[in-house]
């Protein structure tokens, strides 16, 4: 089979632990340095020759532990774990309790705030969704981090460069994408997906800070993309999500400028845009489009 093929069938047949709140061992190459568990979320691993870099952590420590396990496996030896997330939501950062006590943990000042904020709210609405949820987070314990960035943080982890960058608000306001070089490969979480509608979550980002956030991750010119609740691409999923939000959010301003609702106005886009865009398997714009005429 070819390896396209290959990967692709490997890809679709992780969708099925998309929504699976227990991550697996399992792990697939996104690129020289970086490799994925594909989940809920997918998780990155980022492997230089004297450090380990993880993105995100899993829901609850136990997943926590399996993907400091599974990086162990792929860099053995005595080195540095360092951890970061990429939002506060506790798919993504509710599991930090389950890493090695070494672990050196980094995140943005903007995210770390919006954790002190919100994130044990957060931890409580989830484990209210099921009793697999409840007991994965039951130890779940946010620590402080050990680094805070505005913007940018550099990790040199020995022939692989990771960079943790701040660009603004989108899903959340404090949303981290890393950019890991020389692979060129984005590790983007919910800022870029392969044609998933977006969500802002609560008084997150703006559809135009959104648009304004995917113009310096363009800049980037990534060539692999790692989004967290998707299959990975290639870099032209940069663009694509930035003609998605721009059409949408331009057929949206329209539709109010008429005095259209926001529902109805979402009603008719979602009717629209699956003839548009054929091949995004759910088109529930509701949302985005409550977030555009909210702006
Ligand atoms: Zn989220
Ligand atoms: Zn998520």
């Amino acid at each position: 089979m070819h390896s396209k093929l290959l990967l692709a069938a490997v890809f679709t047949a992780s969708l099925a632990a998309q929504n699976q709140p227990v991550l697996g061992e399992d792990t697939v190459k996104v690129s020289d340095h970086v490799w994925a568990i594909m989940g809920w979320p997918n998780i990155a691993i980022v492997v230089g020759s004297r450090a380990t870099l993880v993105v995100d952590t899993g829901l609850g420590p136990r997943n926590g532990a399996t993907i400091a396990r599974v990086a162990a496996k792929l860099a053995p030896g005595d080195r540095k774990l360092y951890l970061t997330t990429t939002h506060f939501h506790p798919e993504h950062a509710g599991g930090d309790a389950g890493f090695p006590g070494g672990t050196i943990l980094v995140r943005d000042a903007i995210q770390q705030r919006e954790m002190e904020l919100h994130g044990q709210e957060m931890i409580a609405m989830f484990a209210g969704r099921s009793p697999q949820q409840k007991e994965l987070l039951a130890d779940a314990a946010l620590r402080v981090p050990d680094i805070t960035f505005d913007t940018e943080a550099r990790l040199d982890l020995g022939g692989v460069t990771a960079r943790l960058l701040w660009f603004g608000g989108a899903h959340t306001k404090g949303d981290e994408l890393v950019f890991v070089e020389p692979d060129r490969t984005l590790v983007s979480g919910d800022v870029v997906q392969n044609k998933v509608v977006p969500g802002i979550y609560g008084d997150g980002g703006t559809p135009a800070s959104w648009l304004a956030v995917l113009d310096k991750v363009a800049a980037l010119n990534p060539l692999h993309v790692l989004p967290d609740h998707s299959a990975p691409g290639d870099g032209s999923m940069v663009a694509l999500e930035k003609r998605f939000i721009g059409d949408l959010r331009s057929s949206a301003l329209d539709l109010k400028r008429k005095g259209v609702s926001a529902d109805d106005a979402a009603k008719q886009l979602a009717a629209d845009f699956k003839t548009k865009y054929p091949d995004w398997p759910s088109m529930n714009v509701t949302g985005f489009v409550r977030s555009i005429y909210a702006e």
